[in-house]
Order: C-alpha cells, then sequence, then structure tokens
C-alpha cells in the first residue's frame, strides 16, 4: 500500500530522512517508534505529502506521488489534487480540528469541500462516522467543549470519511492527559484488528505497539535501523540502539 525507496530529505544542513526505505503492505498495521527527532513525523507528513522530499520515491497504492504520467514534477495545486485523490488519511497529535466547527461539521466540512459530496450525503456519512468513534451524542458540540479524547476522536473520524485506503497516525495519544489515552487507542486497536486497516502508527507506546501493530520499524538519524515482527523485535532487539531505546522506554 506505500512504499518509501531511499527517501531522503534535509533541513538546511541536517539530514532528516537519509535514504529511508519502507514498505507497508495493504491490510498491516505498523508502529514507528524512535528517539524524538529521529525523523518520524517527517516520515509521515511526506506520506501524506504535506512535505516535499529532496530524493528517492514514495509510492501509495501504486501511484508515485509529486509527478504527473508524463514524469513532471506537480505544482502545489496539483499536490492538492493528488492528496485528496491518493486515499490517505492523517490523524495529528494536537487534533487539528476546526475551532469554529461542530464535531459533525469538522467531518462532512471536507467532505463537501475538498471531496465533492452533497451536502446531505456529506452530513450522512458524518454521523456514521461519529457513530463508529462513539460520538453521535456530541455531533453538534464544538471541539473547546470536548475532552481532548473525545476531540481526538473526531479527528479520527474526519480522516476515515473519505475511506482512505491507509491512516497514518503521528502521535495519536501523545497530548492527551493519561486518563483519555485509552478511548482513542481502543478506537485505533478496533480499526486495526476488527476493520483490517492499512495504518502507519508513531507511538512512545510500545505496550499498545506490541498489541496492535503486525510490524514495528524503529528509526535513528532519519533511517530505519531496525524492523521486524512487532512481538520480535519489542522483545528481542538485535540492534543495541533499540535495545537501549526500548529499555528506558518501558
Ligand atoms: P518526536 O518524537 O519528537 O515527535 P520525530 O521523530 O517526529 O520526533 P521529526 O519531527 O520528524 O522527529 O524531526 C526530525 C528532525 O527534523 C528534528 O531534528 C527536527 O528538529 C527537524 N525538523 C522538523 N521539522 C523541521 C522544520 N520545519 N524546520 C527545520 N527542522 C525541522
Ligand atoms: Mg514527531
Amino acid at each position: 500500500a506505500v512504499e518509501a525507496k531511499d527517501l531522503t530529505k534535509s533541513y538546511g544542513p541536517q539530514k532528516v530522512l537519509d535514504g529511508l526505505d519502507l514498505t507497508v503492505r495493504v491490510g498491516e498495521v505498523v508502529a514507528l517508534l524512535g528517539p524524538s527527532g529521529s525523523g518520524k513525523s517527517t516520515l509521515l507528513r511526506c506520506i501524506n505529502h504535506l512535505e516535499n522530499w529532496d530524493a528517492g520515491t514514495l509510492r501509495v497504492g501504486g501511484r508515485r506521488l509529486g509527478f504527473d504520467e508524463n514524469g513532471k514534477r506537480l505544482s502545489p495545486r496539483a499536490i492538492a489534487n493528488e492528496r485528496a485523490s491518493v486515499g490517505v488519511g492523517m490523524v495529528f497529535q494536537q487534533f487539528n480540528l476546526f475551532a469554529h466547527l461542530s464535531a459533525k461539521e469538522n467531518v462532512a466540512g471536507p467532505l463537501r469541500w475538498v471531496h465533492g459530496m452533497t451536502r446531505i450525503d456529506a452530513d450522512r456519512r458524518a454521523t456514521e462516522l461519529l457513530d463508529r468513534v462513539g460520538l453521535s451524542h456530541r455531533a453538534d458540540a464544538l471541539p473547546r467543549h470536548l475532552s481532548g479524547g473525545q476531540q481526538q476522536r473526531v479527528a479520527i473520524a474526519r480522516a476515515l470519511a473519505p475511506n482512505p485506503s491507509v491512516l497514518l497516525l503521528d502521535e495519536p495519544t501523545s497530548a492527551l492527559d493519561p486518563e483519555l489515552v485509552n478511548e482513542v487507542l481502543e478506537v485505533i486497536r478496533r480499526l486495526a484488528i476488527d476493520d483490517g486497516l492499512t495504518m502507519i502508527i508513531s507511538t512512545h507506546q510500545i505496550r499498545f505497539a506490541d498489541e496492535v501493530a503486525d510490524r514495528v520499524a524503529f528509526l535513528s538519524g532519519g533511517a530505519i535501523i531496525e524492523e521486524g515482527p512487532a512481538h520480535e523485535v519489542l522483545t528481542n532487539p538485535r540492534n543495541p540502539l533499540t535495545a537501549r531505546f526500548l529499555s528506558v522506554m518501558e
């Protein structure tokens, strides 16, 4: 579903992605682990083409991102169209909801503006998605009247609404108070286990990664230094950096 090859990106003199290779198959859940600054968010933002990269290729569903069928680089406007059609959804650490819109409008609005749905269809889809994340009863609430866990569940509903083929989640529970973490993890767990959604999740929650991820990829310095079946990597890491990281996480 997602294939990154030799992906490279620098900010000034600093290489943030350094020849990174990652393949995620359809239906697979991959957890991205790694220390702060290792490039997890940058990788996810590239996969959603919110960032440009300097070299290497990214493919989603077989389609090469950033270039048209004649091999010409896409304009910023064409990149926005690409994002709307390529089927990647994203959930951010800080929720990024529209503050002045209700929960339902946060989900329905983009379906109308970006995906050209009618109001009736968008509202029906939003209602269905809010129900799926357990928030039917809060459909009319503004984000500031929702708890952090509820806001993040709205953000998940919004990301799922266009029926993405891949969902990216960037530390989806890091901004939450501890007592709100579980309701969000539960929603993600259901998407992974019951719905078989293809997901890439950056997280610092080792136990959660062990539970929901098929594979774990460990980033350091903008490259994947170890990857494999989640339980195997998490319980028996082969790279000393991975081992040290895991030992301070527990
Ligand atoms: P964390 O666990 O803290 O979220 P991360 O693995 O997500 O870390 P990134 O946010 O991808 O790491 O950042 C990788 C590196 O790129 C860091 O050194 C960061 O300072 C740098 N960086 C990220 N965004 C920018 C930017 N817009 N301009 C300059 N440097 C940036
Ligand atoms: Mg990050």
